[in-house]
């Protein structure tokens, strides 16, 4: 299987770049973020519970994070692979992730981390507000906290992977082209 986890702080282009290679490559896209967004727009217990972090830019609990992404592995046990969006964050979501995956004989191939200066990430995030309808992308306080949690708590996941040699940092500024070429350059190096 070819599991590839998609990184890099908010904004820097993680969900344009996983439409594209789930093409390329003919693997599941797996986006915490969107499974907790369909969550809230039905009002589950899940989505309801998750959305008091949501709307402040935090983590939602790992225990609870951790729990929705193994049904949706679960819920697809013939794909050929998958993209991790905006999974693990922290690192006992990493360890869980590795665990759960040597369970099913498979592990991570690469961990591509998509690298954006600040400022940028607060400009297009608060652009993609004015149409994504997404209250955490409208307010610029919101989007500085979550470029500090990513600083703070999940930046480290990296290293956690450098660790076996499978990070590998890409350039995020440029054209959606471009980037997509040197994701691309990248994966088919670790495969
Ligand atoms: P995203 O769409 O990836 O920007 O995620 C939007 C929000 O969903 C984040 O700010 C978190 O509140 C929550 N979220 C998404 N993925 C995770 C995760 N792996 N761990 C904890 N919270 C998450």
């Amino acid at each position: 299987m070819l599991n590839l986890i998609l990184f890099g702080p908010p904004g820097s282009g993680k969900g344009t770049q996983a439409e594209n290679l789930i093409e390329k490559y003919g693997i599941l896209h797996i986006s915490t973020g969107d499974l907790f967004r369909y969550e809230m727009g039905n009002n589950t217990p899940l989505g309801i519970k998750a959305k008091e972090y949501m709307a402040k830019g935090e983590l939602v609990p790992d225990e609870v994070t951790i729990g929705m992404l193994k049904n949706k592995v679960d819920a697809n046990p013939d794909v050929s692979g998958i993209i991790f969006d905006g999974f693990p964050r922290t690192i006992p979501q990493a360890e869980a992730l590795d665990a759960f995956l040597q369970e099913k004989n498979t592990e991570v191939t690469a961990l591509v981390a998509l690298d954006v200066p600040d400022e940028e990430l607060v400009k297009r995030l608060l652009n993609r507000g004015k149409s994504s309808g997404r209250a955490d992308d409208n307010d610029e306080e919101i989007i500085r906290n979550r470029i500090s949690i990513y600083k703070s708590e999940t930046a480290q996941v990296f290293d956690y992977y450098a660790q076996n040699g499978k990070s590998k940092l890409i350039p995020g500024v440029g054209s959606i082209e471009e980037i997509f070429d040197r994701l691309v350059a990248a994966i088919d190096e670790a495969c």
